[in-house]
């Protein structure tokens, strides 16, 4: 970005909390003045909801930018605050996980169970010869296994690196090579879309050559057949179902690794994201208490992410089980058997806190109003959103049909770099906008800043930077400590003896509006240069989602010998849409209507998909591509490849 970005979209819309919920919210507007006021000492009080075996000496050490330690000194163990405390508590026959399988068949886990099972696996590692500060790698489907092994690695100080299920074996060999794992905790396979997929086909492919890895752990799961090499593959029930439940758990630094996780590869290769243990559980718990209202006694939380993302650990795994929350845990897809089952699992579980995506938010609104109608969704009393800009059509979308224009919606942004929630309405305070983040929660510092980093004023558009360290920060990418600082550090951070603040680099654009709320527009790589003007892709894509016949959309910005760059937009019509040249021409209608002429689209072409990374977010950069005519970059991380295949004849066609 040359400039600062133009801010095109306006939002009147506000919703104010319900006046119930406001009344008896966990957090009210007093934490923003409090953590304003008290700096790292916030942070200290919330450090406090956890059980710590030794306590820290010192709240944030930042005597070595960019690298922090949070609560030097302290020591605690993260399985013993998301288990052992709530049974000791007199929790033990609460509910942690009601799991549903996608073919219907169902497990409870007390807090007890889960505490039991976690044991087991502890003892069960110990056998095999992991110790603190090994690798386990974790390649499982989403069953209650996955949060055991998690959980298991972090009893014994073992850093787990999940990889998610859908991935190939060479990106499975990749992260594992990279984290030098020597366990890898795996399944026979798991069930996606009605059917029995491998996983432990992937694991042997993936192993092979592979120098680190002495042990697998397979779950059965599928019952399918599977390769078995003797002497390195256990099953999971012969070896960890076997083993003691009884097990003490030791108390590791604050600062020991937890975990490794590897981002979803949206704009570049993956990076393997090192996360400790006290700053990162005290921000993922107290974020979860803050923006979800838990009520532990009375919620029933759902997460729909996978584990192997960011989300699927800090808010199905680390923030629920600290805060003693009671669960849903779903395997399958949203369409199996048939495009209701969400809406099925919330009435059957009676959900009230539910958090998924804007992908998937705008997959049910195609998918049509009368899907949610047909069940009872009254017990939802909040909704999340994570992973992409959620376009404000979506956001209304998501409130008025599954919120019942009751339950409010907090739009939260956080990357796998921040490891918890950083921007983000509070559900008791905001008067939320449909579309907007909104503010920095208590204790973060964001700001957005332009070109030479000065803050933008009110009205203004550029860089998302973080300011101040927090708790659930990064602490490096693993193994490359000079990677870290360039990617986060260097566009504006201080170099080395120059005094300066550190400023953190988020590598995404957004604007503040005239009240000093934030917007987030997107990756800064997908900001597009048109006339000399910047625009994001984010607004032109809500402008095209704001337009009845539209359901999805993505928008990039290529190559044009006139404007330096057009917008080519790729549209998905509605359900029983006819697509013709006369509502191609009304859209960039619409479109320069809504965003002024200068947002009107050059090109817009209508497909039946979009390509998305395995966790469901638009990939612009090979779309890009297409409309420059390029062969594709890297397509190692989509979700289906044929999509592209489609779209790239559509375009060579005539228009
Ligand atoms: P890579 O860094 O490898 O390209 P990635 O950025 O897709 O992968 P994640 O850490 O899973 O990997 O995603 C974080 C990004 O998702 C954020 O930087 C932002 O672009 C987007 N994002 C997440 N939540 C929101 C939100 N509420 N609003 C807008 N964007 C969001
Ligand atoms: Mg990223």
């Amino acid at each position: 970005m040359s400039e600062t970005l133009a801010n095109l979209l306006h939002e009147e819309r506000r919703f104010p909390p319900p006046a119930a919920l406001a009344a008896a919210a966990n957090v009210d507007a007093s934490a923003y003045a409090e953590a304003s006021a008290d700096g790292p000492a916030f942070w200290e009080r919330q450090a406090r909801r956890l059980h710590w075996h030794r306590p820290w000496t010192q709240a944030l050490d930042w005597s070595r930018p960019p690298f922090a330690r949070w609560f030097v000194g302290g020591q605690l163990n993260v399985a013993y605050n998301c288990l052992d405390r709530h049974v000791e508590a007199g929790h033990g026959d609460r509910v942690a996980i009601h799991w549903e399988g996608e073919p219907g068949d169902t497990r409870t886990l007390t807090y007890a169970d889960l505490h039991r099972a976690v044991c087991r696996a502890a003892n069960a590692l110990t056998d095999l010869g992991v110790a603190a500060g090994d690798r386990v790698a974790i390649y499982l489907p989403m069953i209650p296994e996955a949060a055991v092994a998690m959980l298991a690695c972090a009893r014994i100080g073992a850093t787990h690196s999940v990889v998610f299920g859908g991935f190939s074996a060479e990106s499975l060999r990749g992260r594992i090579d990279d984290a030098g794992a020597s366990v890898v905790i795996t399944a026979d396979g798991g069930y996606r879309r009605g059917k029995p997929s491998g996983l432990k086909a992937i694991v042997d492919e993936a192993l092979a050559g592979c120098a680190s890895v002495r042990h697998t752990l397979v779950v059965r799961r599928t019952g399918q057949r599977v390769d078995w090499v003797d002497g390195r593959d256990l099953w999971w029930h012969d070896t960890v179902e076997t083993a003691s439940d009884s097990h003490r758990a030791a108390a590791f630094d604050a600062e020991h690794p937890l975990f490794i996780l590897y981002t979803s590869g949206t704009t570049a290769k993956p990076k393997g994201i090192l996360h400790t243990t006290g700053g990162y559980l005290t921000q993922a718990a107290y974020t979860h208490h803050a923006v979800f209202d838990l009520k532990p006694d009375t919620d029933v939380y759902w997460c729909t992410a996978d584990i192997g993302w960011v989300t699927g650990h800090s808010y199905i795994v680390y923030g629920p089980l600290a805060n003693g929350a009671t669960q849903l845990m779903y395997e399958g897809t949203p369409d199996t058997p048939h495009r209701g089952r969400f809406w099925e699992l919330v009435e059957k579980y009676r959900v009230t806190l539910l958090y998924t995506a804007p992908t998937a938010i705008r997959t049910f609104a195609k998918w049509g109003d009368d899907v949610p109608a047909q069940f009872d969704l009254t017990s939802l009393r909040l909704l999340g959103s994570v992973g992409e800009p959620i376009n404000p059509e979506a956001w209304m979308w998501y409130r008025e049909h599954i919120g019942g224009n009751r339950a409010p919606v907090v739009d939260t942004w956080w990357q796998t770099e921040t490891g918890a929630m950083m921007i983000s309405p509070l559900p008791g305070v905001t008067a939320a906008k449909p579309g907007s983040a909104m503010r920095p929660l208590p204790g973060i510092g964001a700001d957005i800043v332009d070109d030479t980093g000065a803050s933008v004023p009110a009205g203004g558009g550029g860089f998302l930077v973080l300011r101040e360290p927090w708790p659930s920060m990064l602490r490096t990418i693993w193994g490359d400590d000079q990677r870290f600082l360039d990617t986060y550090w260097s566009r504006f951070g201080a170099g080395a003896g120059s005094g300066g603040d550190w400023v953190y680099f988020a590598g995404d654009g957004a604007k503040r509006d005239d009240d000093g709320d934030l917007w987030l527009l997107g990756r800064v790589d997908d900001v597009m240069l048109v006339s000399g003007h910047n625009i994001s892709t984010t607004e032109v894509e809500s402008a095209l989602v704001a337009h009845p016949a539209v359901a999805e959309a993505a928008v990039v910005g290529a190559t044009d010998p006139v404007t330096g760059q057009g917008i080519v937009a790729f549209a998905i019509p509605r359900g029983g849409v006819d697509g013709g040249p006369e509502l191609l021409a009304q859209l960039r209608e619409h479109v320069a209507r809504t965003l002024g002429p200068i947002a009107r689209p050059r090109q817009i072409m209508l497909v039946q998909e979009l390509p998305k990374t395995r966790s469901g977010k638009i990939m612009r950069r090979l779309l890009r591509d297409v409309a420059e005519r390029r062969s594709l970059g890297d397509v190692t991380t989509l979700q289906d490849s044929t999509v592209m295949d489609l779209i790239a004849a559509g375009m060579s066609a005539p228009a």
